[in-house]
């Protein structure tokens, strides 16, 4: 067979949480699209019953291009984990605790293996097994190239530092100053669990796998260069880490017809779509903080009353739990029958798994209010949505810090991390309607929209790096 000929097989093994699997999936959809064949490995358990439906509706999309291979995890020892543990983290753990019972997995396929993409959340542990791969490893990064590359100078930090076991609270001083960023990252930015004193598996997990980054083949990341032309330059330029492998900046990742959730799980979206119709152009704010994050008891009131507050018609979605498996309570429960009834005299308000790219590519929608979730980011960036960030936790500071820069968005500051106060409805009405009004807001989403529309379309980066990867591989077959 010649090189040209050779079936590109690729594998893909996501983490937990639709923030990890959604932009896998996409991503395995673009290799799809250019004849390779796909291996899915589905860590079993999974998380949530989003997850689920979604691997479900993935693989029967393509019969035959996917193969969906299960991956029995072992479970940790119960006496070593917390009981308050976020279980997306704890499936994390997990995975890297059961990566060594890969290697027989993936050689049992039935055609060789000439790639492996997986989550970022593994690094460490897959680089452990790399050498029984037998093909090149990938990692795809889910969150900013600004992210990643604070990731990959944390182990330059800790190592010039004099201490003998320096601490990240030690190390990080007051600011990260990533060689080749105009703007440093303010230790206020930098994720909590990585500062907490002693040590965690969080800050272990990071400095593991900052030290690793190099032996990868390559990153592949959900970012392109108008929105974040500098990072990219600086990881690739070897500025950020000498000898960091390829970044390759494929995104944004698109939304797939596979997404599409069937009527019986859809729930809400068919009345949410009509009462959207029903809107003025750009007249509506969407707001959601994500597929994880359960709004605080105490912050719900206030943001009811923002919403009321600021005039402009919402949609609103609020997760009473992390999990949703979990969900079982009554949002008016929550709110109080007389509260519920003013906020849906102005706006929807669901608690379900809405489908979230076609809320933002709404006519009527004209801003989000987002937890800075780096999915979401770049689903507003497609839709040319102008964003206000309302960090919760994680990298969430970070990409706020990229979206504020790249011109497509504000970020409430002074709300500080989403746990920290809560804001009052006041507050939020007054910063929904600076971010409706703000004229070179929407100008700057709508040219960042445009380029979005370069970069996935034919010729533009995505393609062209997708398909210098194919031909890679194709050569080392
Ligand atoms: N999402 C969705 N419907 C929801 C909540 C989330 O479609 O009700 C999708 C969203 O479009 C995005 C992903 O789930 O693709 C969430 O990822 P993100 O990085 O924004 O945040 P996370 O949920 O990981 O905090
Ligand atoms: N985490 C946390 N506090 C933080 C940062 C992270 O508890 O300040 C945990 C959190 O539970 C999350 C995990 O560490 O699930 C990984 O964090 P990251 O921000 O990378 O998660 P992502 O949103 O990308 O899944």
């Amino acid at each position: 067979m010649s090189a040209s000929e050779a079936v590109v097989h690729v594998a893909f093994l996501p983490s937990a949480g639709m923030g990890h699997l959604n932009p896998c999936l996409r991503l395995a959809a673009l290799f799809l699209g250019n004849g390779c064949k796909v291996t899915l490995i589905t860590p079993k358990p999974t998380v949530s019953i989003a997850e689920s439906n979604l691997i479900s509706s993935f693989c029967s999309s393509f019969p035959h291009q996917v193969t969906q291979v299960h991956f029995n995890l072992i479970p940790l020892d119960p006496t070593t984990v917390s009981t308050n543990i976020d279980p997306f983290y704890l499936q994390f753990q997990t995975i890297r605790h059961s990566v060594h019972l890969l290697p027989p997995i993936l050689s049992s396929l039935s055609t060789p293996l000439s790639a492996l993409i997986y989550n970022v959340s593994l690094i460490s542990a897959v680089v452990s097994i790399s050498d029984k791969l037998l093909c090149p490893t990938y990692i795809y990064f889910t969150s900013s190239a600004r992210m990643l590359s604070f990731n990959a100078y944390v182990a330059v930090l800790a190592d010039s530092d004099p201490a003998a076991q320096p601490h990240p609270s030690t190390f990080i001083g007051d600011a990260v100053r990533v060689p080749g960023f105009t703007s440093p990252i303010p230790r206020s930015s930098v994720p909590v669990a990585f500062l907490l004193e002693g040590s965690n598996s969080f800050q272990r997990m990071i400095m593991e796998d900052s030290r690793n980054l190099t032996k990868l083949d390559g990153v592949l990341i959900n970012s392109f260069e108008e929105l974040e032309g500098e990072a990219l330059a600086a990881l690739n330029e070897g500025k950020v880490v000498r000898g960091l492998p390829p970044v390759y900046g494929i995104g944004p990742l698109m939304a797939c017809e596979f997404e599409n959730v069937d009527e019986g799980q859809k729930g809400s979206m068919s009345w949410i779509l009509e009462w959207l119709d029903e809107q003025a152009e750009g007249s509506v704010v969407y707001v959601s903080l994500g597929s994880r994050t359960e709004t605080r008891r105490e912050q719900i009131k206030d943001t009811a009353l923002g919403l009321i507050e600021c005039g402009y018609g919402f949609v609103w979605v609020v997760k009473l739990k992390r999990v949703d498996r979990e969900e079982g309570e009554d949002l008016e429960d929550v709110l109080g029958s007389e509260l519920m009834g003013k906020v849906r005299e102005k706006g929807v308000v669901v608690k379900e798994y809405v489908d979230q790219m076609k809320i933002l590519g709404h006519p009527a929608v004209g801003g989000f209010v987002s937890h800075g979730g780096w999915n979401s980011i770049t689903e507003a960036v497609w839709e040319g949505v102008p964003i206000l960030t309302w960090p919760q936790y994680g990298d969430q500071k970070m990409t706020s810090e990229a979206i504020k820069m790249s011109g497509v968005g504000i970020w409430a500051e002074e709300w500080g991390w989403g746990t920290q106060k809560v804001v009052e409805g006041t507050e939020i009405a007054k910063k929904i309607k600076q971010m409706m009004s703000d004229e070179s807001l929407r100008v700057k989403a709508r040219e960042m929209k445009d380029a979005a529309r370069k970069a996935c379309g034919v010729g533009g980066s995505c393609e062209v790096i997708i398909k210098r990867l194919i031909e890679e591989w194709k050569r080392n077959a």
